[in-house]
């Protein structure tokens, strides 16, 4: 391992976010920081939500709100015209929505130049593996990987994203493997749990397999996303915002403006996307019953307007809706029996008493994401949670941290050492899942490290890499 004299920086997870922080961090050269991005899978910056191969998935952001760096806005637009991307996703101005594969090259192109040019050692490396156990020591932080190897920094971020729900097997299939992967009969009734993006992304995958049977979404609401229009979001000041409130309050105040728009021709959607800068000031200052009861009734109504569809999705599924190839209903599913290679899938209306048989091939989870970091499968979260490193956010959305992103530990003290960002960190910012928050959580805490505004309480020295 070459030796090296910067302060280093271990970033666990090399999806978006951790891709966007070590660009973040290895920015400006004079900070002289080095970066360690430890990730598990074959490529960088994919995910789950850029590891899609489905030309159909389109990024679900305007590619003109999708640059990594929030202070160069057009960068995005810029590498899709000069890649030639663009021009290969038929998309003619920065309002387009491209397909999100395009958005993982993007993020691979950014970082591919700081994995060294000549220079001694280069700025950041990349290991690949499965962190599993992290450990607070004298001189900084010790992450261990499954294959016994340890890494040392003087601070670690946790950028270990989504956590997917594995299916349950048999009948059931995850949205994460495609059509043919998960054995799917073309000619299946298959039944879709969820009403959300990932539904609209597996129906898009379905037909794009060639499906010919029967397909049915079911959520309880059934309440489908809205679609992308392009407006120009309503100008706040942070004086004109409700902070502190309780939820009836705000929930009133929201109305009233969006009733307010609408009277003078406006557009809900220049409400919502007007406050955006200021959702996460005005989460933190909601109290926590109230937040409780947002997430339990409002959410979905939340979700599918402010998560909207790109617009020639929309028509795409409208269509199918229209034709009859895709139903939509508003029930609960009660029970499943196999019953030789189908499956009786029993479920409820919405409002109704009467209990309907559903004879399904496959029934495709797209519930959403696990959010509660108690059921975690990933080790280092695991570990960090038993051995107290990490606790539990109240509200069972993310771990705990600070307004810095300082990971809080289970007796309450903020760590010097151990940070976090994107959705891991979503109880304390709620609206911190897409890149337009992600980027700017990614470049303040940069701006932070950089700027040793972080306990080093001495150097791990130049062997920062201790092989197995
Ligand atoms: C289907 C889908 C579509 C989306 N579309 C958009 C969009 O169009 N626009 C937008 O702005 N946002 C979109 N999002 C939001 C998305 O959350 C963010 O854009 C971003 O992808 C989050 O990246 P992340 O790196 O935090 O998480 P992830 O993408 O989940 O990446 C986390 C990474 O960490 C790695 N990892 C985890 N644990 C370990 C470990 N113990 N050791 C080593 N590696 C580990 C994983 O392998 C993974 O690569 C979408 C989300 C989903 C799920």
């Amino acid at each position: 391992m070459p030796q090296d004299s910067g302060r280093r920086v271990i970033i666990v997870g090399g999806g978006a976010s951790g891709v966007l922080l070590a660009c973040h961090l290895l920015r400006d050269p004079a900070a002289d920081l080095r970066v360690t991005l430890i990730e598990r899978r074959a490529d960088l910056g994919r995910g789950i939500a850029y590891g899609t191969a489905c030309r159909e998935h389109v990024l679900n952001v305007r590619a003109a709100n999708m640059s990594a760096f929030p202070d160069e806005p057009d960068h995005f637009w810029r590498w899709l015209v000069s890649s030639g991307a663009a021009a290969d996703a038929t998309c003619s101005d920065p309002f387009c929505f491209v397909p999100r594969r395009l958005y993982g090259r993007y993020i691979e192109d950014l970082i591919a130049p700081m994995r060294g040019q000549g220079e001694r050692p280069p700025p950041l490396h990349v290991v690949r593996g499965e962190a599993v156990a992290i450990s607070d020591t004298r001189s900084g932080v010790a992450v261990t990987l499954a294959d016994g190897s340890s890494h040392v920094g003087h601070v670690a971020v946790l950028a270990t994203g989504h956590e997917v729900a594995a299916a349950s097997g048999g009948f059931h299939a995850d949205p994460w493997t495609a059509p043919a992967g998960a054995g799917i009969a073309t000619d299946g009734t298959v039944l879709i749990l969820g009403t959300g993006l990932t539904m609209v992304d597996y129906v898009l995958s379905l037909i794009d397999h060639g499906h010919g049977g029967r397909i049915v979404a079911m959520s309880r609401r059934g309440l489908l996303p809205q679609v992308h229009r392009r407006v120009e979001p309503m100008r706040f000041d942070a004086a004109d915002l409700p902070y502190g409130t309780d939820l009836v309050y705000l929930l009133r105040w929201f109305r009233g403006i969006v009733k307010w728009n609408a009277e003078r021709g406006g557009d809900w959607r220049a409400v919502i996307d007007g406050i955006r800068p200021f959702t996460q000031t005005i989460w933190q200052n909601l109290p926590l019953a109230a937040k409780r009861r947002f997430l339990e009734h409002l959410r979905a109504w939340w979700d599918i307007h402010r998560h909207r569809m790109a617009p020639d999705v929309d028509v795409r599924l409208k269509a199918l809706i229209a034709t009859g190839r895709l139903e939509v209903v508003a029930a609960k599913l009660i029970a499943v029996e196999p019953a030789g290679s189908l499956a009786h899938a029993r479920y409820r209306r919405r409002g109704e008493a009467v209990v309907e048989t559903l004879d399904v091939a496959k029934i495709v989870e797209c519930k959403g994401i696990v959010t509660n970091p108690q059921d975690t499968t990933n080790p280092l979260l695991r570990c960090m949670l038993e051995q107290g490193l990490a606790r539990v956010d109240p509200l069972r959305i993310g771990i705990e941290v600070a307004g810095d992103c300082a990971v809080v530990d289970r007796s309450g003290r903020t760590s010097s050492r151990l940070f976090a960002v994107g959705p891991l960190t979503r109880a304390a910012f709620w609206e911190i899942v897409a890149v337009p928050d992600i980027r700017v959580q990614c470049a303040e805490l940069a701006k932070r490290l950089s700027a040793g505004r972080v306990a080093t309480r001495s150097s791990p020295g130049p062997a920062a890499l201790i092989e197995p």
